[in-house]
């Protein structure tokens, strides 16, 4: 546990020294003195802590100093650690200005100089003040703060990625905490840039990329092998479940995922259907058992990433990623999945992640808390969606285009839905408009019969409109079908799309020999978890006949 801090404030070395020497004689037990010799020293000292997150416990400031008075020094230190006691250091001439700072900074006590002896004048004050802060102190968390506004959507990106990634975190709203407040914009010089990731070591960053964030919080981001036997792109569950089979039937392999480990199901807040758990399972918590499996068997797992293409070099085939190296291969498995469509709607770029989400946001619902918010889709995902929302919001909207949610939808879902008093579904319906200053605060929405729209005031609108395949990076390297999926063994010949060989593709190889495409990215793909985890492990039976013949 971190001592909490006592900072004595004097431009007299002298007698700061014998400050530092009472305190620490009394108190090193139980607190850590910091010693400033000015008041710009003692506002360093009290960021540099703020930062590292240690509490400050009392301040005791001389008030006779150079350039800021100790009423003004105590003044600025406040702003950052409120609940820290301030004791003035005075002489008799100060009672004046100690006395109007009870008013001005609520100061809870002064002291006249000297204090010998110290058993008498000074500990018996201090005693009470310190036991007083003891006793009402919330003790700060001691790993990873997230310090933003719940209204940048770079705020929301790093916080999502952290809790995909399993980083436990403490989120700090600096809207609602002025201290934190101060500090981020002494760090940043104006609040355009968030937000700002404090670690406990005192290091922080401002505004961090995916990569920079995986790489401070000691995720892998770097392959340690030049060539693998199988390098697997997308850390969904195809991609995870060939991880984990390509590993434990011995097989050098690496993976590469851009996000975080999980995927579409990653962001499921309650999966039902899934082989094994009778209960449901959380996306969350499936991901972070495939991951720790795959790591087991001695899979690389590398995140923040992207592959950003592929080229062929017989034998080997070369990925490079979005940080500008490569990694070679004899086998790669395309498992990139899908990403949910966006919707082109006025008003709506601006504020993503600002009341605005694609997908469930499980780490967004909670900040919901008790007030209205919307679901657009009426398709599982969006049922889904809308049930756990509803543990937290007031009430939740679900906008439906079609007439029911019987075409889209699982029977269980509706029944769910349909007893879940806090959930309203309007079908007949699609948003035409996103509007707020900074935030999402209304929405319109149209009456697809009569072309009526409607004003709907809601703090949130969590968007599920259907999917589109990821492969951008491999969409002129193998071929895909009309919609843009990855084509795979069979399919291949049949619609006469360019197989090179003489011997037939393996199951899941796609045109190019050696690359294999598993899970939602595949042509033809059942688009279920079970289906993607099925085809990941199968692909690697094929990777092992493909790698007999290089
Ligand atoms: C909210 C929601 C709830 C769902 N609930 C269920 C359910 O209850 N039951 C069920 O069976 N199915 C469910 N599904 C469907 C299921 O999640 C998907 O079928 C499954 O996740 C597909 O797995 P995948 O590995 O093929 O692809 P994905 O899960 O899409 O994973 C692909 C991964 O590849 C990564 N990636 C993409 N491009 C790159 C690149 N260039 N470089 C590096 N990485 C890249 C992505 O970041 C992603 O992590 C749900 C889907 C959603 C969205």
């Amino acid at each position: 546990m971190t001592k909490p801090v006592i900072l004595a404030v004097d431009d007299d070395r002298e007698v700061l020294a014998a400050v530092e020497r009472d305190l620490r004689k009394q108190y090193r037990a139980k607190y850590r003195v910091v010693a400033a010799s000015s008041g710009k020293e003692a506002l360093d000292a009290a960021r540099e802590l703020k930062r590292r997150g240690t509490p400050v416990a009392l301040f005791l400031v001389d008030q006779r100093m150079p350039v800021m008075t100790g009423t003004q020094v105590l003044a600025e230190l406040v702003k950052l650690y409120p609940d820290a006691k301030r004791v003035l250091l005075t002489a008799y001439a100060d009672t004046d200005a100690a006395i109007a700072a009870i008013n001005e900074i609520g100061l809870h006590h002064y002291l006249m100089k000297p204090w010998d002896p110290p058993e008498q004048r000074l500990y018996p004050v201090l005693d009470d003040l310190l036991d007083a802060w003891s006793a009402s102190v919330r003790l700060p968390y001691e790993g990873v703060r997230v310090a933003g506004s719940r209204w940048s959507p770079q705020s929301f990106l790093a916080r999502d990625f952290l809790s995909r990634n399993q980083i436990p975190y403490q989120w700090i709203d600096i809207d609602t905490d002025a201290p934190t407040r101060e500090l981020v914009k002494s760090m940043t010089g104006d609040l355009s840039r968030l937000p700002v990731i404090l670690f406990p070591d005192g290091g922080h960053l401002i505004g961090p990329t995916n990569a920079g964030l995986a790489a401070r919080v000691g995720l892998q981001t770097l392959a340690k092998l030049p060539f693998y036997d199988v390098v697997i792109v997308g850390g969904g569950p195809a991609g995870l479940s060939s991880a984990v089979y390509a590993a434990s039937e011995g097989l050098r392999a690496l993976l590469i995922e851009q996000d975080a480990p999980g995927g579409q199901a990653g962001t499921s807040s309650l999966i039902e259907n899934y082989l094994g758990f009778p209960s449901g399972v959380s996306g969350a918590d499936l991901a972070r058992r495939a991951a720790t499996q795959a790591k087991r068997f001695g899979a690389e797992l590398l995140v923040g990433h992207a592959v950003t293409g592929v080229r062929r070099e017989d034998p080997y085939r070369i990925v490079s990623l979005s940080n500008g190296g490569e990694v070679s291969c004899h086998a790669l498995v395309i498992a990139t999945g899908m990403a949910v469509r966006e919707l082109d709607v006025r008003g709506i770029a601006p504020l993503i992640g600002a009341g605005v989400f694609y997908g469930a946001a499980p780490t967004e619902a909670a900040l919901y808390r008790d007030q209205h918010v919307s679901v657009v889709g009426g398709a599982n995902s969006a049922g889904q969606g809308a049930l756990f929302l509803s543990r937290y919001a007031r009430h939740v909207t679900m906008l439906v285009r079609a007439a029911d949610l019987g075409s889209s939808m699982s029977q269980y879902l509706i029944d769910r839905i349909g007893t879940t008093s806090n959930i309203t579904v309007v079908t007949r319906v699609e948003l035409v408009a996103a509007c707020g200053s900074g935030h999402l605060e209304r929405i319109d929405m149209r009456r697809v019969d009569s072309g009526i729209t409607e004003t709907l005031d809601t703090a949130a609108v969590f968007i599920f409109i259907g999917v589109a395949p990821r492969t951008g990076a491999f969409a002129k390297f193998v071929q895909t079908d009309d919609k843009g999926f990855v084509m795979t063994g069979p399919d291949l010949r049949h619609a006469g799309r360019g197989w090179p060989l003489d011997r037939d593709p393996l199951m899941f190889e796609t045109s190019v020999p050696g690359v294999f495409a598993v899970g939602d990215v595949r042509s033809g793909a059942n688009r279920r978890i079970a289906a993607a985890v099925g085809e990941g492990s199968a692909a690697i039976f094929s990777v092992h006949q493909y790698l007999q013949t290089v």
